[in-house]
């Protein structure tokens, strides 16, 4: 009996120590609520990898001051906690500075990374690693980041933010803050080559691919890496150390497809995310210790899955080959037959002297276009900026059964924490709550 009971405790044990969670992957697919996600599945006609997940959820997402909340406010939640006004990174409206997830982790000795494919001191990437009053403050965010070594693997665009004026920046303070880095031991790149030669020790990387945002997943030049390349990378090099690791991936263009009512760039984004997704499961999946989260900030343009008539024609968006953006640098509606031509070709569809008058004659051509293409479709967009309406979260890995049910989006960090174990370091302050 006693041997029993022994064996019993030593069990109870073993699966409590190989259940435990070491490294986090933490996914934000900017703008993608569950039509974004489910769109692309029925385009790609198979489910997305983050769908095959066992746990999964429902994310409010307003912020302090709006039942539609901005990237700023959004990344604020998703990396502190706390809600604060559209606009505020980690700092609350009354000016409470609270921590983000990265600081504490940081405390505790864990490797932090952030992988994006906007400017990293956008609004998403700088809410896990700055204070600041309004997400514009671009320059400012750079210097936090550069200051602050809170984050030690750092991927994306924006080396532009990072120089002054007379090296091609846009500082006008004169600070060279790739020097600054490099100072402190950071490893500076800027190519998809230098990223894919890196050793495995690389201790410190601030990898900057563009002066500003990396191209759309679908136009991306051979000397910017995909961020399914990056993410592999940033495993290879996080997992090499000793210290647990916490990574913030996000799928930044997502939102901006999304803003542009684009069916066809949302579709080539969210494709892109997955597929990075793809890589953290792959190795989530050889390992016991690793949680995996996706989620989102808000979900972008009030994507509908039919716009009436009980269909949406998949087979038609499957033709289409290029982006809104690309349409319109290249091709006008005031060039009437060779815009005709070009929605052909590269679409496979054929537009109507009304349906080129209409984008032609309206303020913003390039959403009037996209809200053509969607009816060609059937597929509806109810803004061109964000909606209300909740987003998935899905999970993989020790702790994902965390992950289930209606939670707010603040819920997500502190689940994460009180998962990994840090103390919640937060400062007792009354939140904001919507009524
Ligand atoms: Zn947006």
């Amino acid at each position: 009996m006693r041997k029993f009971f022994t064996l019993f405790v030593v069990l109870i044990i073993l699966v409590s120590l190989f259940s435990q969670v070491r490294n986090i992957i933490y996914f934000i697919g900017d703008g993608m609520g569950l039509s974004q996600a489910y769109a692309v599945s029925m385009i790609e006609g198979r489910p997305l990898s983050f769908m095959k997940t066992p746990h999964g959820g429902f994310v409010k997402t307003h912020s302090a001051n709006s039942w539609i909340t901005d990237s700023a406010a959004a990344g604020t939640a998703l990396a502190s906690g706390f809600k604060t006004n559209n606009g505020m990174i980690n700092i609350l409206p009354d000016g409470t500075v609270v921590p983000t997830i990265f600081e504490i982790a940081k405390a505790y000795g864990v490797k932090t990374g952030i992988i994006v494919t906007c400017r990293v001191t956008h609004a998403t990437p700088a809410a896990f690693y700055a204070h600041v009053k309004s997400r514009n403050e671009e320059n400012e965010i750079a210097r936090q980041l550069v200051e602050s070594e809170t984050v030690d693997l750092i991927m994306g665009g924006g080396w532009a933010n990072f120089l002054p004026k007379n090296l091609g920046g846009k500082r006008n303070d004169g600070l060279n803050l790739i020097e600054m880095a490099k100072e402190k031991g950071y490893t500076y790149i800027t190519t998809k080559e230098e990223l894919m030669n890196l050793p495995g020790g690389t201790n410190k990387l601030l990898a900057l691919f563009a002066p500003s945002h990396l191209d759309p997943a679908s136009e991306r030049k051979e000397e910017q890496p995909m961020l399914y390349e990056m993410v592999k990378k940033a495993i290879e090099i996080l997992s090499n150390f000793d210290e647990p690791f916490i990574l913030m991936v996000e799928g930044s263009q997502i939102d901006w497809e999304a803003h542009d009512n684009d069916i066809y760039g949302v579709w080539k984004e969210v494709l892109e995310f997955e597929k990075a997704v793809q890589v953290a499961l792959d190795f989530a999946l050889q390992r016991n210790d690793t949680l995996v989260i996706v989620t989102a900030d808000h979900e972008t343009g009030g994507l509908g899955l039919s716009s009436g008539d009980y269909k949406i024609d998949v087979d038609k968006i499957r033709k289409f080959t290029e982006t809104i953006d690309w349409i319109m640098e290249n091709y006008s509606p005031k060039n009437r037959e060779s815009f005709k031509e070009a929605i052909e070709k590269y679409f496979g569809l054929t537009l109507s002297d009304t349906d080129i008058d209409r984008i032609a004659s309206a303020e913003n051509s390039k959403v009037e276009f996209g809200r053509v293409m969607g009816e060609k479709v059937n597929i509806g967009w109810t803004t061109t900026s964000h909606s209300g309406i909740p987003v998935p979260v899905y999970a993989f890995g020790p702790g994902a059964e965390n992950f289930t049910g209606f939670l707010d989006n603040t819920d997500i960090p502190r689940i994460i924490m009180r998962l990994v174990g840090y103390s919640l370091q937060y400062p007792l302050v009354k939140e904001p709550v919507m009524k």
